[in-house]
């Protein structure tokens, strides 16, 4: 029966970015998102995105669909050849098919003729179709024009008429790509990767950054960062992942700076390498799946102790509030949870001091610093890094 999508873009979350651009970029992410599928047609017309495809696909592009930021809802829909009869007569048939599989009680119309050769207006035309139905069905529901079981959309235009009743949420957001691009800091945990989906979900494309202390930290430490990002690429467009080996930064600050440091060392190193490969990537801005107070390394003090280090770019951290249950249910959402519980060794385990400092003094900070020779020991771990890239798609 449906045969085309009509799709709703979150008009009211556009300010800021001008509605073309916004448009281009999501008729793109559709494609994209449709990738290996064949029989659909992505296209824009009167102001709106539609999906025309031929029934084996159906299924799978809405599912599909719902994945891709920027769709705040869409309605499958049945198009049909011009002409008015035609347009009533499907109303009537859709009608009866949704009845029958959802039992709906009551119903309301809605016309819109856009063909303005034809002699009614919208409203009688609305009038004239659900009398038609009224008529014509065996099973003529009450009218209810406030909160209709079903409300039948009939567009009525020059080329094609569409019908359409049903109404599918999206996952709203803004379309990746028209705000830029990210560097993530990717962990294996859980917390990260719900913080790359939102921070994707604000129209971002990303950039990874992941330490590890290879061979203190196994290669299946890196492919589970791998699988995280290929779980992560369905909503984000491909991943570029930075794989930076923080162990010889670790070695050198376990030998010369106080042990109860380190971890506070180590994240100022992550955050100070992060920042150079965001600039040299043309990312503008890095972003964390930190949260005030959740590790010893979260205080407040401590995040002003990471963040202190980084000095052109804004960080975003946008679990900042967030309990550890909510980022749970986020987590199993968007189906990275079971991989980030996947047991496997972190960099930041690897050197964990008995007594982490939970608020470090800046003073004592920069004094265990002045040890290090912090210029070449970022140029060297940047220098070294592996790139791999994820789910990334050439067309
Ligand atoms: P997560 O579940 O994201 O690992 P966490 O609760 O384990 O978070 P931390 O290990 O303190 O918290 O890390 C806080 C944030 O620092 C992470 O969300 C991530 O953005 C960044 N981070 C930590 N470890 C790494 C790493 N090995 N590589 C890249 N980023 C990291
Ligand atoms: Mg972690």
């Amino acid at each position: 029966m449906y045969n085309s999508i009509v799709i709703r873009n979150g008009e009211v979350s556009i300010k800021g970015i001008n509605r073309p651009v916004f448009e281009k970029r999501l008729i793109k992410n559709i494609r994209r998102a449709f990738h290996g599928l064949e029989g659909y047609n992505v296209y824009k017309g009167d102001g709106r995105i539609y999906v025309d495809f031929e029934e084996e696909v159906g299924d799978e592009i809405m599912r599909r669909l719902k994945n891709v930021f920027g769709v705040m809802s869409f309605s499958p829909s049945i198009k049909t050849e011009s002409g008015y009869q035609l347009a009533k007569d499907t109303a009537l048939a859709h009608y009866n098919e949704v009845i029958e599989r959802t039992g709906a009680k009551t119903f309301k119309v809605t016309a819109r003729r856009e063909d303005k050769s034809l002699p009614m207006t919208s409203p009688e035309m609305s009038r004239d179709i659900g009398a038609y139905i009224l008529s014509h069905s065996k099973n003529p529901l009450k009218v209810d024009v406030k909160n209709p079981d079903i409300h039948l959309f009939v567009e009525v235009r020059e080329k094609n008429n569409i019908i359409y009743s049903e109404k599918e949420q999206g996952v709203g957001g803004l379309p990746v790509g028209v705000n830029g691009r990210a560097m993530m800091l990717l962990s294996g945990g859980i917390d990260s990767p719900v913080a790359t989906y939102m921070i994707a979900k604000r129209g971002l494309w990303i950039e990874a950054v992941h330490f590890h202390s290879f061979p203190f930290t196994s290669e299946k430490a890196k492919e589970k960062i791998e699988r995280l990002a290929k779980q992560l690429s369905l909503y984000t467009e491909g991943i570029r992942i930075h794989m930076v080996n923080l162990l010889p930064i670790q070695t050198e600050i376990s030998e010369s700076c106080p042990q109860e440091l380190m971890t506070i060392l180590s994240r100022r190193f992550m955050m100070r390498i992060a920042e150079k490969l965001a600039l040299e990537t043309v990312c503008s801005c890095l972003a964390t799946g930190e949260s005030i107070g959740q590790v010893a390394s979260q205080t407040v003090e401590g995040l002003q102790a990471t963040n202190s280090v980084v000095k052109e770019v804004p960080v975003f951290r946008p679990l900042i509030s967030f309990d550890k249950e909510d980022i749970i249910r986020e987590a199993k959402k968007i189906d990275t949870f079971d991989i980030s519980i996947i047991p496997e060794e972190d960099c930041c385990t690897v050197f964990l001091p008995k007594r982490p400092a939970t608020k470090p003094k800046m003073e004592k900070i920069r004094n265990a610093e002045e040890n290090l020779d912090i210029e070449t020991l970022v140029a060297s771990a940047i220098e070294e890094r592996e790139i791999r890239e994820i789910g990334m798609l050439k067309w």
